[in-house]
């Protein structure tokens, strides 16, 4: 029998777990562990072999008994490749229950994956080790022999042998705890709820907590190394919100006996939803919440609030497979953007989020996107759908499901879903099913086509000539120019028209090629796709397009930013001339909304990117003509009255106007306000210290890079210390950066954060040219060194390398080392260069001809 590929990958369901009694001994010092795995199978038939996974781990013996018989040991075959352990036994065993004892020693490794380690040094300068876990997607094999496939859900007892004085935590509450006379004391868990090997933790090392907060019956707890107490309590304030949020949403209680937030000086990724037992960075966990701007607060509560409402849907419902994950994630980053809103309801998370549906669309308007739902067969590819289009796709095409169903029958569907698949696995199909029972109608016949089909429309509108106006879409493509695929979707379209009397809405579903709108009465602008919500770009005529630019104030601003957002997409298409979107840009001098303006400082930063160096100056003048309006009037100080919003805005728009439009007063008064904080920490806003520190790394010299290094060193808040690595990135001279480059390879900068300190180095016009010489140089220490997620994501600045010449290279680069970043990860990078070749050799001599009309300082 030839098996397919994807069954390689999957393990028989000849024997399948449903408890796993796990003990093990991490040593901290030796950085080795000692395990036992005592895991109770049902054999489903008559078999003489067990095939699980197992990964980096010495399996020692293997035996199987029942009902208390005599031990029947197997021979042990480990498959590094396939990850794979292979026991096979003299006897055939009969099907049944039995208990498989599993012996086996592993080491602590430093990959961020598995069971791993990480180090910290204290305020003295001392050393300090924790062991803790990061297993997903498939790296619960690194720390126990198991059957690492979603779908296998069983019980954990987890026993962790530790040295005293250290903690031990895991999913469940500590049952009781047993010293052993050796200086050691074995931790006993609670039984976690029937669930999967990825969201199996331990964390052992010399950790604090804080006192619990009670949500219900639950605890909440944070943890750190010791001396950051005092940065959990915004953690702890929106994670007891979140979860009372989300046992009401939800309509079922909390399934776990309590809920720990630890914060590991090493973590690959942002954060991860180990059932009762979440890890974080520490900078997406720990603040200090008067010294930091609301970007870095925003940050924290999305992640905390995401990964609660994890516990439900992915914990309690899981995907029955890999190709499944854009479920979890997509949900919970829709979850956590209601958990937020609803907290802070002047945070607008819902505006705000439009920059991430932006940021989707990036990606999903290449060829080489990928639908959602994708296939997956093996780790590689498993690790490359964590990005944009799982997230923020996901979460923008439940959002537009969300309004069109209306927001009690969607959350009715949701609770149904969770209520018949709990403690078990589901696929999208499920979902659908559960939502339409709700909504009493067929869900997929709208879904399919964004989950299942990859890319989006572009929705066209022009007035056809009978008062009426004509709407027809076609798949949108950076490179597709003016071609249309065919492929056609079902979009919810929402239509505003401004009329003499206010405003009319029209909402209808465009399913074919095109359709007419009759409108009421003359309109005197009109915007399509009101409120925002419509994952899909909109391409007016040119009578539409100029009515509604001279009513760009007059619209929402997720509506002014869907405007500049897709504008300035279809000059990269090639649809719009750059230098009629740099135009229309100049309609928004006076906008207050920050979301407006991160549109429009992207683009810029773009523009710059792609134009040849003598033009920078004249694009720096552009830059002060469009926000010297606006920082005049935002000014230095903080107004009483001012949203947090309106003080992140002051921040954005001093940087941006200091680095990117290099304005010489700006500058000064960078220079002076950081003098005078030097004395007193309390005269800068935290909103506009960042941009403070960004404008001086922009124009200092030797004297300031040595501070901000001793600053990021001896930094007494995650934020601080994220502050002055990237400015690290952000100096200009190549000797500095060439510094900065070094000590992403020396230890300097750990492991989790050196690849994205390149990939910040490598989008900056000063820093991209050094920083790609040095990954020709050394990309094979880094692809041992940096943890694999983020190593893969380093890359992504390669798009920021605008000439042909450089894209020519890149290519050779990554074709003669067969770099292969799993899933269609590389190809996007490639095409997304691709575009801004292309972008930049049509538009180079207009922009040249409108850029040199701008007055140069
Ligand atoms: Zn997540």
């Amino acid at each position: 029998m030839v098996l397919s590929a994807a069954m390689d990958y999957r393990l028989p369901a000849t024997v399948v777990p449903t408890r796993y009694d796990l003990r093990l001994e991490p040593d901290l010092v030796a950085a080795t562990f000692v395990g036992e795995a005592v895991i109770t199978v049902e054999v489903e038939t008559t078999v003489t072999e067990i095939v699980c996974n197992a990964a980096e781990l010495a399996i020692h013996s293997a035996a199987l008994t029942r009902d208390g018989s005599v031990p029947i040991h197997g021979s042990i075959t480990l498959d590094e490749a396939a990850e794979r352990a292979r026991f096979v036994f003299p006897a055939a065993i009969a099907p049944g229950e039995w208990k498989l004892t599993l012996r086996f020693t592993g080491t602590l490794n430093d990959r961020l994956h598995g069971f791993y380690r990480s180090t910290y040094k204290d305020a003295a300068g001392a050393a300090h080790t924790i062991a803790a876990t990061q297993f997903e997607a498939t790296d619960a094999r690194r720390g126990f022999p198991c059957w690492d496939e979603p779908a296998f859900k069983a019980v954990f007892g987890v026993t962790l042998v530790v040295a005293d004085g250290l903690a031990a935590v895991s999913n469940c509450a500590i049952l009781r705890e047993e010293p052993l006379g050796d200086g050691r004391r074995a931790v006993r868990f609670a039984d976690t709820i029937r669930m999967s090997t990825y969201l199996v933790a331990f964390v052992v090392g010399e950790l604090e907590a804080t006192e619990p907060v009670m949500v219900g019956p639950t605890p909440l707890r944070v943890w750190c190394v010791p001396g950051k107490k005092h940065l959990a309590r915004f953690a702890l304030d929106v994670g007891a919100y979140s979860l009372d949020f989300f046992e009401r949403y939800y309509g079922l209680p909390y399934p776990g006996d309590k809920v720990d937030l630890l914060a590991i000086p090493d973590f690959a990724a942002g954060a991860m939803e180990n059932l009762g037992a979440i890890t974080f960075r520490e900078n997406a966990l720990l603040v200090n919440e008067a010294a930091a701007s609301h970007a870095e607060l925003e940050r924290i509560a999305d992640v905390v609030a995401h990964e609660l409402a994890h516990m439900w849907f992915g914990d309690l419902v899981t995907m029955a497979w890999w190709n499944g994950i854009w479920l979890n994630e997509a949900f919970a980053t829709f979850m956590e953007l209601m958990a937020v809103d609803a907290w802070k309801p002047e945070w607008k998370r819902w505006t705000t989020f439009g920059v991430s549906r932006a940021a989707a669309m990036q990606v999903d308007g290449l060829e080489a996107t990928r639908p959602i739902e994708y296939e997956v067969r093996n780790p590689h590819d498993c690790r490359a759908m964590f990005d944009l289009l799982t997230y923020e796709k996901g979460a923008s095409v439940l959002r537009m499901l969300e309004q069109h169903l209306g927001p009690e029958v969607f959350r009715e569907g949701v609770r149904l879903y969770l209520e018949r698949h709990r403690y078990a696995n589901a696929e999208t199909t499920d979902l659908w099913r559960a939502l339409g029972d709700a909504a009493h109608q067929p869900i997929p016949a709208i879904m399919d086509g964004w989950i299942f089909k990859p890319g989006y429309p572009v929705v066209m509108a022009d007035l056809d000539g009978g008062g009426g106006l004509k709407l027809s879409q076609r798949r949108f493509q950076y490179l597709g120019g003016e071609t249309d695929s065919g492929q056609r979707w079902r979009i919810p379209v929402v239509l505003r028209a401004a009329v003499k009397r206010g405003y009319v809405e029209r909402r209808l579903l465009l399913d074919g090629e095109a359709a007419s709108v009759e409108l009421p009465a003359k309109a005197d602008w009109i915007v399509v796709n009101s409120g925002g919500h419509g994952f899909y770009r909109v391409r007016y005529g040119p009578a539409l397009l100029k009515k509604l630019a001279h009513a760009a104030m007059k619209i929402a601003p997720v509506e002014r930013f869907n405007l500049l957002s897709d504008s300035f997409a279809l000059a990269q298409a090639g649809l719009m001339a750059a230098v009629d979107y740099l135009d229309l840009t100049a309609r928004f001098t006076t906008e207050s909304d920050r979301n407006v303006w991160t549109a429009l400082n992207s683009s810029l930063a773009y523009v710059n990117r792609v134009i040849p160096a003598e033009l920078r100056g004249n694009l720096a003048a552009l830059v002060r003509h469009r926000l010297a309006e606006k920082v005049s009037l935002l000014g230095w100080e903080v107004q009483e009255e001012e949203t947090e919003l309106y003080r992140q805005l002051r921040g954005d728009l001093l940087r941006v106007m200091g680095t990117l439009g290099d304005d010489e007063d700006v500058q000064a008064r960078a220079r002076e306000a950081f003098a005078r904080y030097r004395d007193d920490e309390s005269s800068l806003d935290a909103n506009v210290l960042p941009a403070v520190i960004a404008i001086l790394a922009a124009v200092g010299g030797e004297a300031e890079y040595a501070e901000f290094r001793d600053r990021f060193k001896s930094a007494r808040t995650p934020q601080e210390e994220q502050r002055y690595l990237y400015a690290l990135a952000g100096f200009r001279q190549a000797e500095l950066l060439g510094r900065t480059l070094e000590m992403t390879l020396n230890g300097e900068i750990r492991s989790q954060d050196a690849p994205y300190v390149i990939r910040s180095l490598l989008a900056s016009v000063y820093g991209r040219g050094l920083a790609w010489e040095f990954i020709k140089g050394n990309w094979q220490a880094m692809a041992r060194q940096y943890p694999e997620s983020a190593y893969t994501r380093m890359y992504e600045g390669i798009a920021a390398l605008v000439s042909a010449e450089w894209e020519r290279e890149v290519r050779a680069f990554f074709a003669e080392n067969k770099i292969d970043l799993g899933g269609k990860t590389l190809q996007q990078y490639l095409e997304q260069l691709r575009v801004a070749v292309a972008f930049q050799e049509r538009e180079a001599e207009a922009l040249g001809a409108f850029l040199s009309r701008q007055k140069s300082r």
